[in-house]
């Protein structure tokens, strides 16, 4: 279904990212993996893809939160599979407190890694698609993205920012064949959630499990996870042919939460 493209998914280590690189595998485009973690379980991971799909995986561990860094692994990308066709800006990191004590460097990282990558990845990765006329790029957002949660500035402001990156670059490009569209999950359990629970419990002086069944699921009328499978199926549709004129839309993968 993807033959011959190749998919670049920022956070692919672990989560969400690493789901969407496997189904984007499955459906036959080579995939660039990238994020943070251990050398021998990120490489096990790349040879695990490789050997179950006919697909070329590689790894690169760009600092999303450094230009530099972002632009020496598309120039890498680039120099192997001549440019990135299909783009997932996953990589992202949360941090739970009150807006009066929220760490300075925090909101930094926050605002740098979930929202100005994504405009770094964007401007590098656009060139090759208007030249080809076909790209897609995939935001996965989040349902911060649509509403708030208290204690959640930095998160919910690089989310909405998204958004508004999503809707303005897939007016820019929507001649040229290229969508831009934002996933927007629910709660799903990745490392991500799981490490975002003491820090709540802190900052609303309540325990780990009312966290879990009075914050989170309490968010989720469906009082169930979203799974990391769902999520990978939504953006493995939307980088399909058939969603060509899906563009600019910002989707909700909530369990309903804002229908609220
Ligand atoms: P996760 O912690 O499992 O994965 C995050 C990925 O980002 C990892 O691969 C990590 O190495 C990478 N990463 C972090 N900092 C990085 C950096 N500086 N440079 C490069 N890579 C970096 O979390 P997840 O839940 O899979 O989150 C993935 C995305 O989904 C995030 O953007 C998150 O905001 C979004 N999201 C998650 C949920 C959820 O409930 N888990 C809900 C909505 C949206």
């Amino acid at each position: 279904m993807l033959a011959g493209k190749t998919a670049l998914i920022t956070g692919s280590t672990s989560g969400i990212g690493l789901g969407i690189a496997e189904q984007l595998a499955k459906n036959g485009a080579n995939i660039v993996l990238n994020g943070m973690g251990d050398a021998v379980e990120i490489e096990t991971t790349r040879a695990r893809l490789e050997a179950a799909y006919p697909v070329k995986v590689r790894f690169h561990g760009a600092d999303m939160s450094q230009p530099e860094a972002i632009e020496a692994m598309f120039q890498s990308v680039d120099a192997e599979f001549g440019g990135v066709d299909i783009l997932v800006n996953n990589a992202g990191i949360q941090y739970v407190a009150p807006v009066d004590e929220f760490p300075t460097p925090k909101w930094d990282a926050i605002l740098a890694i979930n929202l100005t990558s994504a405009f770094h990845t964007t401007r590098l990765a656009l060139p090759h698609m208007k030249k080809q006329q076909w790209g897609r790029i995939i935001q996965v957002a989040s349902a911060h993205a649509l509403v708030a949660s208290p204690f959640k500035s930095a998160y919910v402001a690089a989310k909405h920012g998204i958004a508004g990156l999503t809707k303005t670059v897939a007016l820019e490009v929507a001649e040229l064949g290229i969508t831009v569209n934002a996933v927007c999950p629910g709660y799903v359990w990745t490392p991500l959630v799981e490490k975002q629970i003491p820090e709540t419990a802190q900052a609303r002086g309540i325990t780990e499990a009312e966290v879990i069944q009075n914050v989170l699921l309490t968010a989720q009328p469906t009082k169930k996870f979203v799974t990391v499978e769902q999520v990978a199926a939504l953006a493995s549709f939307l980088a399909s042919e058939v969603a060509a004129s899906i563009t600019g839309a910002v989707i909700p993968i909530d369990g309903g939460w804002t229908a609220h």
